[in-house]
């Protein structure tokens, strides 16, 4: 039997609550670097923070169940998750990425992955076929769904069957949907990414990564490398995160909620010339999004009609910080060209169109009607202010 998603949230798989000598309802926070060993040749388990820690573990253990995985591991950032991920592959081999992805899984790859011989090809894996751009030393697809910012979908079966098919491994970097949505493992993905810093956290308060897997051999390759290269997540940032997971389902349901109310706002501004979410009926991604996942999320892009506006939005709205980051309860507004992706190149940005006219948003648990009045505020006091310094 295994137990429901919410449950598991706050309990991990065990099946009955294990009480020790206090009684402790939270997780402890081991603060340790280092374990007593009972005599030579003897481990409790626990040798040296590096290569495991009890929290660390616990909130490894929930998450690898969040995913359906044997295993996750717990690194200190989404891009340190990345990173050790890398390390898998040797100098001479080949990946296909999609082109639309997370500006820092880019600069990861272009710039410090191709430094050390692993090629990268990056392609719109939701128009063209991704068969066609494998190679003999082509090992794996990286792929994000929905992509950031531009809200892409995926279909991760498609590019599992063509991963399958040639032996490649698929990796996908779940955290635009948290495991409460979406489950890749379960639709032929080999391995798992999550910026824990982002709904599983949900609190724009730590940073924190994931590579979670249900194959042993890629387990014990990585558990090697997590010890290896030391960028486990601390004990104190483990229970943050653990803390988090507890409120997952309903911090996922509210922010959707409000993400739908929002774009529906957006969807009748005259000044919004297009508006990218997932649940809207009729688009590309929409009819993919319900055959693999159980929402659509709380991320949106819009583009205005200016560039002009969009800096005026994010100067003037009075609630909603522009920052960067996204999956906490806090809603917060982003301008991808110079922001996230600011190191994308240019011409990829314009192409994938990311043009200096759209905003990303990450929509939170606050009440919608405040969320939509400050953006409408924003967006309406533009005309005053052009009239005022033109
Ligand atoms: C934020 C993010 C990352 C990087 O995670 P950090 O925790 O910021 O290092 C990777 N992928 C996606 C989709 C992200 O949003």
């Amino acid at each position: 039997m295994s137990l429901e998603f919410a449950t598991r949230c706050i309990y991990g798989n065990k099946e009955k609550f294990e009480k020790d000598l206090t009684g402790t309802i939270s997780f402890p926070i081991y603060q340790t670097a280092t374990y007593a060993h009972p005599e030579v040749g003897q481990s409790t388990g626990f040798d040296y923070s590096r290569l495991q820690n009890p929290t660390r573990q616990q909130l490894e253990k929930v998450v690898a169940s969040l995913e359906h995985g044997i295993d996750a591991l717990a690194f200190s950032s989404g891009m340190a998750a990345i990173t050790a991920l890398m390390e898998i592959f040797k100098p001479g081999d080949h990946i296909i990425t999609d082109a639309d992805l997370y500006g820092g899984s880019i600069r990861l790859f272009d710039n410090i992955n191709e430094k050390n011989g692993i090629e990268f090809t990056h392609i719109d894996t939701t128009s063209v076929d991704v068969a066609e751009y494998i190679k003999e030393n082509t090992k794996a697809i990286f792929v994000e769904t929905p992509t950031n910012p531009m809200m892409n979908v995926v279909d991760i079966r498609k590019v599992a069957s063509v991963a399958k098919a040639n032996n490649l491994l698929l990796i996908v970097d779940n955290t635009f949907l948290s495991p409460y949505f979406q489950n890749p493992l379960d639709l032929g993905a080999d391995i798992v990414i999550h910026s824990g810093t982002k709904y599983l956290g949900g609190h724009n308060d730590t940073l924190a990564g994931f590579v979670v897997t249900n194959s042993q051999e890629i387990s014990d390759k990585l558990r090697f490398i997590i010890k290896t290269v030391g960028s486990g997540l601390a004990p104190f940032d483990s229970w943050l995160i653990l803390r988090g997971i507890k409120t997952l389902p309903i911090r996922m349901e509210k922010s959707q909620e409000n993400a739908k109310a929002i774009v529906e706002y957006l969807l009748s501004e005259p000044k919004v010339k297009k508006v990218y979410y997932p649940g809207i009926e009729g688009t590309k991604g929409y009819e993919i999004s319900k055959s693999q996942a159980r929402g659509f999320g709380a991320m949106l892009t819009f583009e205005v009609e200016s560039a002009a506006l969009a800096k005026h939005i994010l100067k003037h709205t009075k609630l909603i910080p522009f920052a960067e980051s996204l999956g906490g309860v806090e809603t917060l507004l982003t301008y991808p060209c110079t922001q996230t992706h600011a190191d994308v190149p240019e011409e990829v940005r314009i192409k994938n169109g990311i043009t200096d006219c759209v905003l990303r948003m990450s929509a939170g648990i606050e009440d919608s009607r405040d969320l939509i009045a400050d953006l409408k505020y924003a967006i309406d006091s533009y005309d005053g202010y052009k009239a005022l310094y033109i």
